[in-house]
């Protein structure tokens, strides 16, 4: 018998969280984890899934505009927020549950209340229980970031944005990343007035420039504003509501709503990490080996309170990898080369591999090809919007490095794109494919 209460403890029942107890407890564990919130973590319950809900609804307002084009007579129509709203949320109760079962099904016992590290193998839960494990994991996920401005409490973050009472007339988003891109879309299509106020020239740091600047253009024709390297001085807000943002360059920005997306910090606080001796970055992140074991043995951390990629799958992998090394008798690191990734703005993108940029400083010669083209449903409807595919390579090889687009359907395509690109395949192999017609994706292989 164990000298432990269990043989792994995880701090947190997030998307890491859960894949490392279930596959823990399918090698044989005896698990349990903390969750202080509901089980299921920012993807499920505040994050990915709910987002992609709400631009699912959001894409409602062009097609039903453009199905007169197709022959539709509508009459009527009728946007409703709270119906929208409350199914989204109707459904996240129903992943949570899901969720649930999945540790349940699986023997993991769940405390439903926080959970703070008092010794290499000890946890003390928030009714004052002490628990002890073999090993600890820490699964706690990152926390949206509010900056230190003045005002600030005027402000709500994508944790609040999902159970608005209303939708506002004029919103500002503070940030240029993926939050303040793809609520920008949905919040645009639904008919609020939208700014983007971000401190730096620059949107989407880390895509490529060309798709990044494409997608700014479509934003702008839908009516977006970009109020960029315009960093926060003051927020004030006045008595009928009206929200006052003070930046550094130019008029100040009214609103009646500002979201911060203005990235996300390790939620490494709180946890009893310092006293037991976790070392962690400047930022907060928990520093783990390639096997997302800390400075103490008996302590692992996964996903986004690691701050190696703050995407879920990522967080998924390094759970899997973590419970496989120390329960499952197989080391396995995760590869983190040619991760895909996608901005469900509208349109969305989407990218795998080197941008262009990047493959210019890398490789030196790099060879470019691109195709810029209405997308065929975009004929009918009379929308001018123009889709944008990029394909870098390598100039001494051949092989593809980077692919990148901004498209309906961006997100879908590229994820079958990464696997060629994963797999090191060339332009060659690529124009040796016969192209499905008519489809969008058919550009891939027709790149000239
Ligand atoms: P991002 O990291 O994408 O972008 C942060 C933005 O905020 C940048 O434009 C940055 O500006 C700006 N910023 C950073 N710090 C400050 C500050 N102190 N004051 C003012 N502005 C600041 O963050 P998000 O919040 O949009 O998303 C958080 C993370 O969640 C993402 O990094 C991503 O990993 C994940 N996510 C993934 C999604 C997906 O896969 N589709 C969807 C949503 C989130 P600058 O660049 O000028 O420095």
């Amino acid at each position: 018998m164990s000298e432990f209460d269990f043989d792994l403890f995880v701090i947190g029942a997030g998307s890491g969280g859960v894949r490392a107890s279930r596959i823990a407890a399918s090698h044989g564990a005896r698990v349990a984890v903390a969750e202080e919130y509901r089980v299921g973590g920012t993807c499920v319950i505040r994050g990915c899934v709910p987002k992609k809900m709400l631009v699912y609804g959001a894409h409602f307002a062009e097609d039903l505009h453009a199905a007169a084009r197709f022959g539709w007579t509508l009459e009527g129509v009728r946007f409703d927020w709270k119906t929208l709203r409350d199914n989204v949320l109707a459904d996240v109760d129903r992943l949570n549950g899901l969720y649930q079962q999945t540790l349940d099904g699986n023997k993991v016992t769940t405390f439903h209340e926080r959970a703070r590290i008092s010794g290499p193998h000890e946890v003390t839960l928030a009714s004052g229980r002490k628990v002890s494990a073999g090993t600890i994991l820490i699964a706690t996920g990152s926390w949206p970031m509010v900056p230190e401005v003045e005002g600030a409490e005027h402000g709500i973050t994508s944790n609040e944005v999902f159970h608005l009472e209303s939708l506002p007339k004029r919103v500002a988003i503070a940030g240029g990343g993926y939050i303040a891109n793809e609520f920008a879309g949905i919040f645009n299509a639904l008919g609020c007035d939208v700014t983007i106020v971000n401190r730096s020239d620059r949107i989407l740091r880390g895509y490529d420039d060309q798709i990044v600047d494409r997608l700014k253009q479509l934003s702008e024709a839908k009516g977006i504003t970009f109020r960029l390297d315009a960093p926060f001085e003051r927020i004030e807000k006045a008595a009928d509501g009206t929200i006052t943002i003070h930046v550094k360059n130019g008029e100040p920005i009214e609103c009646d709503l500002l979201v911060f997306a203005v990235g996300r910090k390790p939620m490494s606080f709180d946890l009893g990490l310092e006293e037991v001796g976790v070392a962690l970055s400047d930022k907060g992140a928990v520093i783990v080996d390639e096997h997302s074991r800390t400075n103490i043995p008996s302590i692992h951390a996964v996903g986004d309170v690691t701050d190696r990629v703050q995407l879920t799958p990522v967080a998924i992998r390094e759970g899997h990898a973590f419970a496989d090394t120390v329960f499952g008798g197989t080391p396995r690191t995760v590869d983190y080369g040619c991760i895909p990734s996608a901005v469900f703005s509208n349109p969305p993108l989407a990218g795998v591999g080197l941008t262009e940029e990047e493959a210019r400083r890398r490789l030196g010669e790099v060879k470019v090809y691109t195709s810029d083209f209405r997308p065929m449903k975009n004929a009918l409807t009379g929308n001018p919007e123009r889709s944008l595919y990029k394909m870098i390579c390598d100039g001494a090889t051949g092989r593809v490095v980077g692919v990148h687009m901004i498209s309906p359907e961006a997100p879908e395509i590229l994820q079958v794109v990464a696997v060629a690109v994963k797999a090191g395949l060339t332009k060659q192999q690529f124009d040796d494919t016969v192209a499905l017609h008519p489809s969008m994706a058919e550009e891939l292989v027709l790149l000239k």
